[in-house]
């Protein structure tokens, strides 16, 4: 049998990958290959954060195929290039991979196979990064789904797939002559200066940190789930959005694991924590199902009304700069902007409420946070960030309406009532009494200084009142009218 090329991409793991398992059954020698293909991904290269996992994933799959007597080849190029000249010096029959569903990423699937199919080869997309094919889940009139909850009740209806087996002897025949390969540190994905966020964040990327992770949050954290997701002092979610999102463990072997603990009670899925946390995952499904069919979103918001907002200005973005670098004067803005910064990852209730500030306090366009998120955090998603970042704008799918405007005061005490998660992040606040600590100008000046707090010196002042930002946020929403909902 001849040799079949795995193309792998966003699904950095050898269990329940069905591109792989597909291969391996074929009985033929199987050559597992990951190429940079950054141009392939057309305005939304991986970021910094993005290329720094990717490399530790990279090195941490090519360890677990070693293991198993095979071995990763690494390139770099144009993706229809580089696979059509290794199927020709492999005499490869067929080259598989689990489809993606962001627009540069379909286009590329489509370049690839044409080139292929040319040569005679087999070559076929899978799915293994998704519950459902977007095309499969559709509404009454054939349409997609622009609301959250419809969407997930339908989903509820359709059988889960389960995780696909790798088959015993997967990597059995061998292939005669490897093909020359990268090493991964060729590829220079690691940052040349500044932090590298994967130690610095605690972060074990590759499929047995995934799995290592998902085991124990299953095990325990998800019991208090529904309770402490919203608490962004608390080790409260599954920190499994990096893993997902480079694929190194899937979201049917997150559900099947959920479902496998839950059977036990016969209550699945309406124990309350283990739906709770399987509509998070609903969540990342609509976000993909929603890009694929609404391609242009990352950059165009899904309202078209919106597109005439009337941001502010921002003089040499110091604006935008103050909040990059958590410097806004409201401690949980720059509580979760920090952490940001430091782990490459931040609290989701945190993401909300810097979004919100970003968008409606300061009227700076959505744009520029989902890009700084793009390139910060681990786990950027295309789809995932651009739902995240245009719910809190209020110009997409089943969107925060627009008078929704996050009071950060509120939101921190509310969510982070003793104050950990700002004193961990924002250390230069922490002898401040808790009652203070979200809104340190409200201090009388004598508790500023027992504090050793400096308003305006060691930590900033409000760049914006609240009160009269958000009255200025809602001008500008309702200068949209004729499109009050934006
Ligand atoms: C402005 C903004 C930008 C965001 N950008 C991203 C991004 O680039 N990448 C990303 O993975 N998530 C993004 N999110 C969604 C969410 O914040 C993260 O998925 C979550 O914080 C990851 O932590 P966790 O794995 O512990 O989540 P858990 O609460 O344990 O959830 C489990 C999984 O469900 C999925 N999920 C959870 N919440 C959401 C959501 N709101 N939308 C889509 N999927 C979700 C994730 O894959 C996550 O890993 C963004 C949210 C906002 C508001």
């Amino acid at each position: 049998m001849t040799p079949a090329i795995v193309w792998l991409r966003r699904d950095l793991r050898l269990r329940d990958n069905a591109a792989l398992s597909a291969a391996a059954l074929r009985g033929g020698p199987v050559v597992p290959v990951f190429i940079w293909d950054p141009q392939g991904e057309g305005a939304w290269a991986p970021g910094a954060s993005s290329r720094a996992w990717l490399h530790h994933s990279l090195v941490a799959l090519e360890a677990s195929l070693r293991e198993r007597g095979s071995r990763l080849v690494v390139a770099r190029g144009a993706s229809a290039h580089v696979l059509e000249g290794l199927a020709r010096e492999l005499g490869a029959g067929a080259v598989y991979w689990n489809r993606r569903y962001e627009p540069g990423a379909a286009v590329l699937e489509g370049i690839v196979n044409a080139a292929l199919e040319r040569r005679g080869v087999d070559a076929r997309g899978f799915c293994s990064a998704l519950l459902f094919e977007p095309p499969a889940v559709l509404n009454r009139q054939g349409g997609p789904f622009q609301v959250f909850t419809p969407f997930w009740r339908h989903c509820l209806q359709l059988p889960v797939p389960p995780p696909v087996a790798l088959p015993a002897g997967a990597f059995g025949p061998r292939v005669r002559k490897w093909p020359r390969s990268l090493e991964c540190s060729d590829l220079d994905l690691l940052p040349k200066a500044g932090r590298d966020p994967i130690p610095s964040g605690g972060w074990s990327p590759g499929e047995k940190g995934a799995s290592r992770r998902l085991r124990r949050f299953v095990a325990g954290g998800l019991k208090r789930y529904g309770r402490d997701r919203d608490r962004p002092g608390r080790d409260g979610t599954s920190l499994l959005s990096p893993h997902l999102h480079f694929g190194e463990i899937g979201p049917r072997q997150a559900w099947a694991a959920v479902k496998a603990l839950s059977a036990d009670t016969g209550v699945f899925p309406r124990d309350p924590e283990a739906a709770t946390f399987l509509r998070e995952i609903g969540w990342r499904e609509f976000a993909h199902h929603l890009l694929f069919h609404f391609p242009t979103t990352p950059s165009i918001p899904l309202r078209p009304g919106f597109s005439r907002f009337p941001w502010a200005e921002d003089k040499g973005h110091a604006m935008l700069r103050a909040w990059q670098e958590g410097r806004t004067g409201y401690p949980i803005v720059d509580a979760g902007m920090r952490q940001l910064q430091e782990s490459g990852w931040m609290h989701n209730r945190v993401r909300m409420v810097a979004a919100s500030f970003l968008v409606k306090h300061l009227r700076i366009s959505w744009i520029h946070g989902a890009r700084w998120f793009w390139n910060t955090l681990v786990d950027a998603d295309l789809a995932n960030n651009t739902l995240g970042w245009q719910w809190s704008a209020g110009c997409g799918a089943d969107a925060a309406p627009y008078f929704r405007i996050f009071a950060p005061v509120k939101q921190g005490m509310r969510w982070d009532p003793e104050g950990d998660y700002v004193r961990r992040w924002v250390p230069e606040l922490g002898p401040l009494p808790t009652r203070f600590l979200h809104a340190p100008w409200e201090a009388p000046e004598s508790v500023l200084a027992s504090a050793g707090v400096g308003l305006g010196t060691g930590y900033p002042r409000p760049i914006v009142d609240h009160g009269a930002a958000r009255a200025a946020a809602l001008g500008a929403f309702r200068s949209l009218r004729g499109n009050t909902h934006p």
